[in-house]
């Protein structure tokens, strides 16, 4: 299962960062994800609540906000939703276009007592 082994890398960075900054317990973890990067947020969540148990993160709350598929015409510079197959910039027709987001996938923030 894909999203057991990103909820196993997200929690040894947050225990990680808990060590460093010495907190006694993690109480929210805040992940950033791509629409493009493959995580199905319900499993994601569900691995975590899994693994956390017995560590200074068994009490946080994942909390999981999805980042959009956006691009960039390189000719007219404008912005594309590119959550669906897109092959030409809406706005000029250029095909010089790259994707900006949506393909992230990592640990905003950390809350912590
Ligand atoms: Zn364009």
């Amino acid at each position: 299962m894909h999203e057991l082994s990103i909820a196993q890398s997200l929690l040894a960075i947050v225990l990680d960062e808990a060590r460093r900054h010495q907190v006694n317990k993690v109480t929210k973890v805040a992940v950033k994800i791509g629409a493009l990067a493959g995580v199905v947020p319900s499993s994601l969540t569900f691995s975590f609540d899994l693994i956390k148990e017995g560590t200074k993160a068994a009490e946080a709350e994942l909390v999981i906000e999805q980042a959009p598929a956006v691009g960039e015409c390189h000719t007219c510079e404008g912005e594309i939703d590119m959550s669906r197959l897109v092959e030409q910039c809406p706005h000029c027709g250029s095909k010089d276009i790259e994707f900006t987001g949506g393909q992230e996938l990592y640990v905003d923030h950390i809350e912590a007592e």
